[in-house]
């Protein structure tokens, strides 16, 4: 069991919250994106913790 896969879909409003909680995944350029070659499975509570918290929910995972 573990997060594999974790990508942000449209509507990101760049309100900064997931960025905030987890920079190490998630990185806002012009809208925020998870970031490559990172091993998710190491911060998978702070994951879960920003797709809780992003206001518009677009913060989605696959896990196994
Ligand atoms: S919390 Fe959601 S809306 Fe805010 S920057 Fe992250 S993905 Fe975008």
């Amino acid at each position: 069991m573990g997060i594999k896969k974790v990508w942000v879909e449209e509507d990101c409003t760049s309100c900064g919250v997931c960025e905030s909680l987890c920079p190490e995944v998630f990185e806002i350029t012009d809208i925020s994106h998870a970031k490559e070659g990172v091993n998710y499975t190491d911060y998978e509570s702070e994951i879960r913790e920003a797709a809780d918290s992003c206001p518009v929910e677009v913060i989605k995972f696959d896990e196994d």
